[in-house]
């Protein structure tokens, strides 16, 4: 197993796991999200009860009794952080890009924002905060007179151990329609050719007159 599960059951507390074992194979760990409303539904239970839960729901995904002997149990409800209330990202509703986007880099006297909200790809995510993080020590290079200007917004350089690959699709799967696309065709050629037909009868009857 890798330790993915993906679990679709509204009455499972967990929806997905990931296996969070180190590089190196130390401190083996399974990790799950509990979201939203079941977080919310959570939260009256004790630590206790939560583990208990989860427990009883990895073994019976995993078909083990195992799981029911965790060795180490961590717990966190991000939506008791005091300042972002939540996770795992800020998100801007709309009209925040279009009325303050241009701002949100800005810096402030000698304050530089390098969170992942002010990236421009991957924002809200690890890439993201990568991102954020290099070009805003750029921003204090440059604001330090050890870069020119033009260096701050230096693309990423290609990933030598994970090269971006091009993804390639053939004739048919970039043109052929989607199931609920070919239905819709069906359907349209199928209502269009009724109408046709019943046309021709009515004029052959000669309910329809031409002008
Ligand atoms: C539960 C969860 C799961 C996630 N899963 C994924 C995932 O699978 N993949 C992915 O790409 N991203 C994931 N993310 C998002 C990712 O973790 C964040 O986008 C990323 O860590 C943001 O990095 P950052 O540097 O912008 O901010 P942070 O990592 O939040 O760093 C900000 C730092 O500033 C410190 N700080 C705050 N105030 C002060 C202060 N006044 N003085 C000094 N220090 C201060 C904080 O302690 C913190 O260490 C997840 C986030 C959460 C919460």
């Amino acid at each position: 197993y890798c330790g993915t599960m993906i679990i679709e059951d509204e009455d499972a507390a967990i929806g997905l796991t990931l296996d969070d074992t180190k590089p190196d194979g130390s401190f083996p760990a399974i990790i799950g999200f509990i979201l939203a409303r079941k977080c919310r539904k959570l939260t009256s239970l004790t630590k206790e009860e939560r583990k208990t839960r989860l427990c009883e729901l990895y073994a019976k995904v995993l078909g083990s009794e195992e799981a029911l002997r965790a060795v180490h149990y961590e717990e966190k409800n991000w939506c008791e952080e005091q300042y972002s209330g939540g996770c795992y990202t800020a998100y801007f509703p709309p009209g925040i890009m279009t009325q303050y986007g241009r701002i949100i880099r800005q810096p402030v006297g000698r304050i530089y924002f390098a969170g992942t909200e002010t990236a421009t790809e991957w924002s809200g995510y690890m890439e993201g905060a990568v991102q954020a993080g290099e070009r805003a020590a750029r921003e204090i290079l440059f604001a330090m007179k050890k870069i020119p200007d033009s260096e701050i917004w230096k693309p990423e350089p290609e990933s030598i151990d994970v090269p971006a690959l091009p993804i390639t699709t053939t004739f048919w799967e970039r043109n052929l329609p989607s199931v609920p696309g070919l239905l819709k065709l069906i359907g349209f050629s199928t209502f269009f050719t009724s109408v046709a037909v019943a046309g021709l009868f009515a004029y052959r009857k000669g309910i329809l007159v031409r002008n």
